[in-house]
């Protein structure tokens, strides 16, 4: 210890220092310790928030990394947070938070179980306990959202240091069959973590579904009501009724004359058919669609730049979002909605939404209202 003193320039606070003593025994580490003047350490002892000294095989001494995840689910006012809001923070923080623990150990299978469960419990319904309905599968969410997913990433992958290694030898093979080489990415200056994690989540796990396209002109919560939209995984009647809640009536709540569905709702219902056609009008397009599916693409059909485009889009997710917050009115609250209430409601939010997250746009109120444009 002395020479490591000398060599290095750094001191040893015996006050602060405890010596343990691996594969020797008591009376060796009696007379170590005696010799320095150090106090003796037991274990199990904590270190940088880990037990050290046990088998990290055994679940039972997870339960910092879980309490630590239950700790900060408790914290956030979650009810008031929107399902964007949930997907940011179990994206930032939750995803994140294993990782340091995970680059210590190889979690066990349960565990990793266990710590996705709080994942989805809080993503459903904000809490880490009790039942919730899972609209979308787990997996679907956990896929990048270049392929259809929300990106969240799988914790499997980061839990296993040795699936991790194994992922790698297949992220080369991916990469070789793309004429690229890791090896050359690893070494570039433009090389770019998230793309290698992006690599991960495609070769190893997930759910590959159809390509779903993202505007970052509208809040997350927009976009993502849009997702579950174009999968059918919004709570309407006759989903509710699939997954064994039964409603006094399945019929749509304006119309009363047909079976609530999401392509109804947002597409065939007269209600809906009426806001599509002032919309139309307002943005001098035609906007028609049979399905849900129709309205996410729809704008590429229409003549015009990129921007223009964007905005069309973003006009149009404005108005799922309306439309179903109109219909939520009507059956919770008993408020219909005209129209142009919900017309008058799109042309605003879609000009706010527009202003705050499309830098260096200057709109004009009265220029919007006569025709919508981002020029
Ligand atoms: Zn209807």
């Amino acid at each position: 210890m002395r020479c490591y003193g000398l060599i290095s320039g750094l001191k040893i606070n015996v006050q602060k220092s405890l010596l343990f003593g691996i594969g020797i025994t008591h009376p060796e580490v009696d007379l170590v310790v005696n010799r320095m003047g150090i106090n003796q350490g037991t274990f199990l002892l904590t270190y940088l928030g880990f037990p050290l000294g046990v088998n990290m095989n055994i679940c039972r001494y997870w339960q910092p990394v879980i309490d630590k995840f239950q700790k900060r689910l408790t914290k956030w006012k979650s009810k008031c947070l929107s399902i964007g809001g949930r997907l940011t923070l179990v994206q930032s923080v939750l995803s994140r938070l294993p990782l340091y623990f995970f680059s210590l150990f190889k979690a066990p299978e349960k565990i990793i179980e266990q710590l996705e469960r709080l994942r989805r419990r809080f993503f459903w319904a904000g809490k880490s306990d009790g039942s919730c309905i899972s609209w979308v599968a787990w997996a679907d969410i956990l896929t990048p959202k270049s392929l259809g997913g929300l990106g969240l990433g799988s914790l499997k992958v980061n839990g296993k240091p040795g699936g991790l290694w194994k992922s790698i030898t297949k992220v080369k093979d991916v990469l070789s069959k793309r004429g690229m080489e890791l090896q050359s990415i690893l070494s570039a200056n433009e090389f770019v973590v998230a793309d290698v994690r992006l690599k991960f989540d495609t070769s190893t796990v997930l759910n590959p579904h159809h390509n779903f396209l993202w505007n970052n002109w509208v809040p997350k919560k927009v976009n993502v009501r849009n997702w579950r939209a174009s999968r059918d995984r919004l709570p309407t009647l006759t989903q509710l009724y699939k997954r064994g809640i039964t409603p006094c009536s399945l019929l749509c709540s304006w119309c009363n004359s047909n079976k609530e569905t999401i392509d109804h709702i947002l597409t065939a219902c007269p209600l809906a058919l009426e806001v599509w056609e002032q919309i139309s009008s307002w943005c001098k397009v035609q906007i028609f669609a049979f399905h849900v599916s129709d309205l996410q693409n729809i704008h590429f059909s229409f003549a015009g730049d990129k921007n223009w485009r964007k905005m069309i889009n973003a006009i149009i997710l404005a108005t799922i979002w309306s439309l179903w917050k109109a219909r939520n009115d009507a059956f919770y609250r008993k408020f219909n909605a005209s129209p142009k209430m919900i017309f008058e409601e799109v042309r605003s939010l879609a000009l706010l939404w527009i202003v705050n997250k499309a830098n260096q746009l200057k709109i004009d109120w009265d220029s919007w209202c006569n025709k919508p444009s981002v020029t």
